[in-house]
């Protein structure tokens, strides 16, 4: 991170090289695929209620707002490893499973499909779209709820908000920035 003189801090992401558009079929059924093993994990489990790991909350107001830009502009560097799996495994399930006890199998594999992202990115996650993770927090992975990479890990650890925000997605030859964020207008 940098505040140059016009007091914008600037928050520097990695970029994601790949295109964006619609996810590949063979990637959605792979998705499913997995969906439907982790459940049969799940189902195996003989203490199921103990993987169940409580769902950190997302940042909210302007840190948020700073957030959805960083991902945005990076478009999915970190969750490449996300691929068509989305760390998602039993332990998410379970969580789900209690949140939703009306739903059954095909019911929580439709919730996961419906939120695969319209444009996601052909190098990342099935659910990173346009402006980041298409995944409602209480559907991610522990790890998802968790991680963010160095620039917004710093920001978010500030002690005081700054004012203005630009991000700055940088990799090889790519160069993408966002407009300035304004503290005030969130
Ligand atoms: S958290 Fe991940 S997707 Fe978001 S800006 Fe950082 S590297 Fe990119
Ligand atoms: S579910 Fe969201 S946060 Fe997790 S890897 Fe996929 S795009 Fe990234």
């Amino acid at each position: 991170m940098s505040s140059p003189s016009d007091d914008v801090l600037v928050i520097a992401v990695p970029a994601q090289q790949s295109p964006m558009g619609p996810p590949d079929k063979a990637r959605v059924r792979a998705f499913k695929r997995h969906l439907v093993e982790s459940l049969r994990d799940l189902r195996a489990a003989r203490h199921p209620e103990r993987l169940i790991q409580p769902a950190t909350p997302p940042p909210e107001g302007f840190a948020a707002t700073v957030v959805q830009a960083g991902c945005t502009q990076c478009q999915g560097y970190c969750c490449r490893g996300g691929g068509d799996h989305a760390y998602i495994d039993e332990r998410t399930l379970a969580r789900v499973r209690q949140a939703r006890p009306a739903l059954d199998a095909t019911g929580i594999i439709a919730l996961y499909t419906r939120a695969i992202a319209a444009e996601a990115n052909a190098g990342s996650c099935l659910f990173h779209g346009v402006h980041g993770c298409t995944l409602a927090q209480p559907l991610r992975a522990e790890l998802c709820n968790t991680y963010y990479c160095n620039g917004l890990r710093d920001f978010l650890r500030l002690p005081r908000q700054p004012d203005k925000v630009r991000i700055e997605a940088a990799r090889g030859s790519i160069r993408r920035t966002s407009a300035v964020l304004r503290r005030d207008s969130g």
